[in-house]
């Protein structure tokens, strides 16, 4: 058993977030500190943040062990954090330091809190009132006592600043000081809500009566788009937060989580703590500081949130929980959803895992009796699910490099007349995928990568999507230095708003792409705007497809439900079903019936008729019944090895080496393929190579790997990352 707390001179054993992976052992400060702590501790010349972790090992020269530096003034970290991070370590075979990394990931932890400038009501008159004034001081009797930021309160008056200034010389505004991180405005259980239909009052019900329990559960929340998840889930955070515990909701698209965090406010009263990358590094402090004071009731976050320091963690909600972007592509190779679980399961806490398209591994998990299931069968109010409708683009008449058929354009046609929106839906950024010489049939590709430049014509540019390098538009072939024949070959959004130009000179057509914003404001802006009505045609990539209302839109065009079934991703059905469904699911959500037409060479495919089927369960089933025979996740294991160098041949070299000393994986009953080039076999100038593991269910996967892993070393340029679970095979 490790003390609670260390005297003077005791020895501690200090995790620290610096790629050294072993346990250092200190002395205790003076005054000594608390097992978890927060601290700082001299490492070579540097200071470096820590964690106290245990009881120190002792074995190591007392005199020469230096003493901790100082204790932070935030809360020690809790017994069940430090059980996350070693199991989540674990799990994907990442070093304790990197996990230390993910949980610290807000600046100036330690510092003592920074004053600002605030502003409220006071008490004197102004000499003379004009209408600027009046609003400012409207501003500040509306909201009582409350105070604001110099900006806020500007903003929210529509006036300049120097009016506030004005105003607090006369003594009509006080100026005072305030710590920066403040907690948060309370949030109000029973504040707002609408009144929910029996369906959803059921399933509130059933969250509310989950998270009573004290336990951990999941529950996988399925509905269709429109259904009333969002409202449902929201009942279950209520709950939460009248048991005096904390709540986190997942969302995978943060940059859209304005519309979200706006119904929070209406349904609690109060805006919650927000935790991604478009928050400042203030903000981002305080958040951390206040969630690890209990004095964060509600968070709405990315993945990373799940790394914050909750004091009562009592629900975590996973919001399209299967969006791929929860996986974590580079650094800590996680998947937020099955972390949440983890998390939740240590904590005693609830997950909600909400979607229209569940991913197969939850669909599986329900099957085998670990979660339950709760389903939403109906859109809310008179919105139907589209009805959905294949182009077979085999007999219809299309010309050489134009996309769009007659009968979309007919469904187009219609929409206009009636005053209503259209979506068409291709998942490609940038003007043409290929641009390709038509002298030689030389194709331009990126001097980095193994990609080929994308075109991108708003910016005159082509662009490698891989790297983001870019380039100028050559007019002459470099390859065979013949002039005027570089074309474009294939369409992306921005060639297709050409092409929907010219069939519709009078509609206002608009792209929606994330490349063409500076800011994720700019963006939640311009959608905002749109949604409003303030286009009659949109085209947009899978950004539309994420939980964005557009009320008055009635008819989604794909122009290719193929794209995404090629490719060898063990995934690929999933995905596009998933995909066409959510996107078919922009079409109609208010008064208006909607329709979704899929452009496809294949209209036979079994995808493609499941997808307009909307059987679901017998996809699912029939996609299961694949995975099960194959023993692919999530009926068997995988394990992706990613090796790079600069060097082709050394890292080819390495790879076979480790195909060939497969004994730990044997032992397993795993098997190893490759190496092989891995699908993009060069990016930003490094080769890289594949291998691919794979393990039944119930194998000690990690352990192998360690084990397997262990006995190569990196020599030199050499890099290797294992990807548990891997969700992307490029
Ligand atoms: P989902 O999360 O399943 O897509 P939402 O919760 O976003 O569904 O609901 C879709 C729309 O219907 C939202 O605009 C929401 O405010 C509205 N809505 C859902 N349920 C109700 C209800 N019981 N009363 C009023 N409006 C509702
Ligand atoms: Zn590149």
């Amino acid at each position: 058993m490790t003390a609670e707390f260390f005297h003077e001179g005791e020895l501690v054993a200090v995790l620290t977030a610096q790629p050294i992976d072993r346990f250092l052992d200190y002395k205790a400060p003076v005054g000594g500190c608390h097992l978890g702590a927060f601290v700082e501790v001299p490492l070579g010349p540097r200071k470096v943040l820590g964690v106290v972790w245990r009881e120190g090992a002792g074995d190591y020269d007392y005199a020469k062990i230096r003493p901790v530096i100082r204790v932070l003034d935030v809360a020690p970290m809790r017994d069940e954090m430090k059980e996350f991070l070693t199991r989540a370590a674990d799990y994907t075979l990442t070093p304790m330091s990197a996990m230390l990394r993910l949980a610290t990931r807000a600046p100036g932890l330690g510092d003592a809190p920074s004053m600002r400038k605030v502003y409220r009501l006071g008490t004197a008159d102004p000499d003379r009132m004009t209408p600027a004034r009046t609003k400012v001081l409207e501003v500040l009797r509306d909201y009582g006592g409350l105070s604001f930021t110099l900006g806020e309160l500007a903003e929210m008056a529509g006036v300049g600043t120097s009016v506030v200034k004005g105003l607090v010389k006369q003594g009509a505004v006080l100026e005072e000081d305030s710590p920066r991180d403040m907690p948060y405005g309370a949030l109000d259980a029973d504040y707002g809500g609408k009144a929910l239909s029996a369906d959803q009052a059921a399933g509130a019900e059933v969250l509310r009566a989950a998270l009573r329990t004290d336990k951990y559960g999941t529950t996988l929340l399925k509905g269709v788009t429109g259904s009333g998840k969002t409202e449902v889930y929201l009942e279950a955070v209520a709950e939460c937060l009248r048991m005096g515990r904390q709540a986190l909701v997942l969302l995978p698209e943060i940059a859209l989580s304005g519309e979200f965090i706006t119904r929070v406010e209406a349904r609690f009263g109060m805006k919650p703590a927000e935790w991604h990358s478009g928050v400042t590094m203030t903000e981002r402090r305080r958040c951390w500081r206040m969630v690890g004071e209990g004095a964060a009731q509600m968070v709405v976050g990315a993945r990373s949130a799940l790394f914050l320091p909750f004091q009562n963690l009592g629900l975590i909600v996973v919001d399209e929980e299967h969006d791929t972007s929860y996986k974590q592509e580079d650094g800590v190779l996680y998947n937020a959803r099955d972390m949440a679980v983890l998390r939740a399961a240590i904590n005693g806490a609830q997950v909600v895992l909400a979607s229209a398209t569940p991913s197969l591994e939850s669909w599986a998990n329900v099957e085998a009796g670990k979660y339950q299931r709760l389903v939403l069968n109906s859109r809310f109010g008179p919105a139907v699910m589209p009805e959905m409708t294949a182009i077979d683009m085999r007999v219809e008449d299309v010309p050489n490099g134009k996309w769009v058929s007659p009968t979309l354009r007919d469904g187009i046609t219609d929409r206009l007349e009636k005053g209503q929106q259209s979506l068409i839906f291709l998942n490609r950024r940038g003007y043409a995928p290929i641009t390709l010489c038509r002298a030689c049939g030389h194709q331009i590709g990126c001097d980095h990568c193994d990609a080929r430049m994308v075109e991108h014509r708003f910016q005159n540019r082509l662009m490698c999507h891989q790297c983001g390098e870019t380039k100028p538009m050559p007019t002459v072939c470099p390859h065979c230095e013949v002039e005027g024949k570089m074309s474009p070959v294939g369409p992306g959004v921005e060639r297709m708003a050409e092409e929907v130009t010219a069939l519709f000179p009078e509609a206002r057509v608009v792209v929606l792409s994330s490349d063409l914003y500076g800011s994720a404001r700019a963006m939640k802006a311009h959608i905002e705007e749109i949604a409003q009505g303030g286009a009659d045609i949109i085209i947009g990539t899978q950004l539309v497809a994420k939980g964005h209302n557009f009320p008055n839109l009635t008819l989604v065009g794909v122009i290719d439900a193929d794209l995404g079934l090629q490719g060898s991703d063990l995934r690929a059905a999933e995905r596009t079903f998933q995909l066409m469904r959510q996107v078919a699911g922009r079409a109609g959500r208010a008064e208006v019936a909607g329709a979704a037409m899929l452009q496809t060479f294949q209209p036979e495919h079994p995808v493609i008729r499941a997808i307009l089927a909307g059987d679901e369960e017998s996809f699912w089933a029939a996609e299961a019944a694949e995975r099960k025979a194959a023993g692919v996740p999530p009926y068997g294991r995988m394990a992706g090895i990613i090796l790079s160098s600069t060097n082709a041949q050394e890292v080819f070299d390495l790879g076979t080496d480790m195909a060939r000393r497969d004994g730990p994986l044997r032992k397993i009953g795993a098997q190893v393929f490759g190496p092989a080039p891995a699908p993009i076999a060069r990016v930003r100038g490094r080769h890289r190579v594949r291998l691919l593991v794979k393990a039944d269910k119930a194998a000690p996967l990690q352990q192998a790997l360690a084990e397997w892993a262990g006995q190569f070393r990196l020599k030199g340029e050499l890099r290797m990352a294992i990807d548990i679970d891997p969700q992307s095979f490029y």
